[in-house]
């Protein structure tokens, strides 16, 4: 069974709608996709109305969060739910507050560029966000078509780049909060990517320990942005903590080069998933039954 428990769909920074997502997932020959959207679960209807035959859907989101940095400042972390209450009142707060904190953020990113001359607009970013909570994929996308970078990857290593002299930071939801959140939905919290992109430096050992004793259920430890090493110490520290260890693509369509189905979770951890939780909302297909 092949299972891919992260992607984006054009309800975040993805570019390919929920339906056709799914489709293009099995045509990938994958039997089972979690719909992970960013701080959104406003693809979920989609996906399950256009679920193909066959196909198993688990619907998620990626939440964003934040870490204290030991020398001050913050981490961004991001923390996958799975098969949590859409509609659980913290968590439709917390996702409204962050919709609107991306869109602030978003405008004052472009304002930062066409202060220095970048031409770009925000009615065209807002445009290609086509209502997605804003992310700078969309940004990126602007810049493509304004022809200064050839790729939203490109534009990530220079204009975008969270080092970079347009960076405006958004206000995540405190990591800890955030676990207790997804727990407290009827959810089952995975962290996303734990020692991608520099978060391994708050997301130690001993963090991670303290993140499981608090209700954290697993990390994603096959993911493209861990090389071979990463992935066995993290796999490791799993065993040792009772965490659930999962595999994902984290597919964007076009926004990122990574392909559906590029790493996968095996089918006990996602039996560990669906058994984590409440049950209150639970996987759509065969898997299900
Ligand atoms: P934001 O959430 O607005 O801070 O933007 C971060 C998002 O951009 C991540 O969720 C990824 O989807 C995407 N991203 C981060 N780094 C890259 C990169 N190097 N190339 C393409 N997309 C990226
Ligand atoms: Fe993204
Ligand atoms: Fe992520
Ligand atoms: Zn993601």
């Amino acid at each position: 069974m092949r299972i891919d428990l992260h992607t984006h769909s054009t309800c975040s920074d993805g570019t390919d709608r929920p339906g056709e997502l799914l489709a293009k997932a099995q045509a990938a020959g994958l039997d089972v996709v979690a719909m992970t959207d960013h701080d959104t679960t406003a693809g979920w209807l989609e996906s399950e109305n256009s679920l193909p035959d066959g196909m198993t859907l688990i619907r998620g989101a990626e939440f964003s969060t934040q870490e204290a940095r030991p020398g001050g400042g913050t981490m961004s972390v991001h923390l996958l739910g799975y098969l949590f209450d859409p509609v659980d009142p913290a968590i439709m707060t917390e996702q409204a507050r962050l919709v609107a904190e991306r869109r602030g953020r978003g405008i004052a990113i472009v304002d930062n560029m066409r202060a220095d001359g970048v031409p770009i607009t925000v009615e065209r970013v807002l445009e290609i966000a086509g209502g997605a909570p804003v992310g700078r994929p969309h940004i990126g996308r602007a810049l493509v078509e304004a022809g200064l970078v050839s790729s939203v990857t490109e534009a990530f290593a220079g204009y975008l780049s969270g080092r970079g002299a347009y960076y405006v930071p958004k206000i995540d939801t405190d990591l800890d909060h955030a676990v207790a959140m997804i727990g407290a939905a009827g959810g089952v919290s995975v962290l996303a990517h734990p020692w991608g992109r520099g978060a391994g430096s708050v997301l130690t050992p001993d963090r991670l320990a303290a993140l499981a004793a608090a209700g954290l259920h697993g990390i994603e430890v096959d993911h493209p942005d861990h090389d071979e090493p990463t992935r066995r110490t993290l796999r490791g520290l799993a065993g040792d903590l009772g965490l659930i260890v999962t595999g994902s693509s984290d597919y964007h369509g076009h926004n990122k080069t990574l392909e559906l189905g590029q790493d996968l979770t095996a089918p006990e951890s996602l039996a560990r998933i669906v058994d984590a939780s409440s049950k209150v909302v639970a996987p759509i297909g065969p898997v299900a039954a």
